[in-house]
């Protein structure tokens, strides 16, 4: 589990996903509101009087609230809709006016003069997955067919925090849409519901509002240096939650998706990077400080070939597990006589 929170830079990308783009007073991109708008008169055309009643209340000022309120707000707004939720156009149509209105699918086909998921995903540069730290989820164009010149825009999966099936209104909410890997999104998560009163073990942790990505740390046995080399070496992964307030929703979070089950099977990843820590001394490291003028940061990053800083951790794979590990055995090095 990591935060994907970037200070001033998601509340800027979702002031854009809201209004659109401008460039010179010209509209590039299509805005978010106006689009929904556009939505509501297509599929509240009918004289039902329910129908109205949905349409008289969804103003320009409440589609601007749908869309861009922060998570622990989202159920509130949602209990104000939760009366329209099967409410259809047309007797027989297949979907409610709200899965019409709010359509996720539609967000998801590239439109070039609206803004769209690929957008979206290209804005975040969440390029690993925030629930697992495990799987890459970058985005770009693929030249699909050369002849007739037509791209696919590849992206992410992007999780309904609060589940599409179940809260329709909410599902192209800039806060509900979690980029993640595929195994996150669809085995992991699926379509439970972190607001299901009977499922306790649900409440999971929101990637951009609830924790820091410092209120807990990978740890491992050993715990003293003769334990790190030799035949005898013992990795056993655990986690230290530094956080007590929210340490039973983060537990919750981290067995939800099943972290511990699935870093165990990355046991020569942590057994890497402890032979390098070793290998790649602390003297070392001041040497290539010194030699090439490079802060901490980035001769880290050189060596262990991920990020130390904790708001770029979701940028590259294992980065928060990397950084924890190395922090552990900076604290054995500490602790002991010996030279790590
Ligand atoms: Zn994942």
């Amino acid at each position: 589990m990591l935060s994907i929170y970037q200070k001033g830079i998601v509340e800027e990308i979702c002031k854009s996903y809201c209004e659109g783009i401008q460039v010179n007073g010209k509209i590039i991109l299509k805005g978010m509101v106006q689009w929904i708008e556009e939505r509501i008169n297509k599929y509240c055309s009918s004289e039902k009087e329910a129908v109205k009643e949905l349409k008289s209340k969804l103003t320009t000022v409440k589609v601007k609230e749908i869309l861009e309120t922060q998570p622990d707000k989202l159920i509130d707004i949602w209990n104000e809709f939760k009366i329209y939720e099967n409410l259809k156009k047309d007797d027989d149509d297949s979907n409610t006016i709200l899965e019409n209105i709010f359509h996720y699918e539609t967000f998801r086909s590239y439109r070039s003069t609206i803004i769209n998921g690929y957008w979206l995903a290209q804005e975040l540069g969440v390029d690993c997955c925030p629930y697992c730290n495990r799987n890459y989820t970058m985005s770009h164009k693929h030249n699909y067919d050369l002849i007739k010149k037509e791209n696919k825009y590849v992206f992410p999966s992007f999780d309904h925090f609060y589940p599409k099936e179940t809260y329709p209104l909410l599902a192209l909410s800039f806060y509900n849409l979690i980029p993640c890997c595929n195994a996150c999104n669809s085995d992991y998560k699926g379509a439970r519901d972190p607001n299901d009163i009977n499922k306790s073990d649900y409440k999971i942790l929101h990637p951009y509002t609830d924790f820091k990505n410092d209120h807990f740390s990978f740890d491992f046995i050993p715990e003293e240096y003769e334990d790190l080399v030799g035949k005898n070496k013992k990795i056993d992964l655990k986690i230290n939650y530094k956080n007590n307030f929210i340490r039973s929703d983060l537990e919750k979070s981290i067995k939800f998706f099943g972290i511990l089950e699935n870093y165990s099977n990355h046991r020569d990843m942590i057994q890497d990077i402890m032979d390098k820590k070793i290998t790649f001394s602390d003297r070392y490291l001041s040497i290539i400080q010194s030699t090439y003028g490079l802060d901490f940061q980035t001769t880290y990053k050189m060596l262990f070939e991920v990020h130390y800083d904790d708001e770029k951790l979701f940028k590259l794979p294992f980065s928060k597990l990397k950084k924890d590990v190395y922090d552990k055995l900076e604290e054995i090095r500490k602790k002991s006589t010996r030279l790590i």
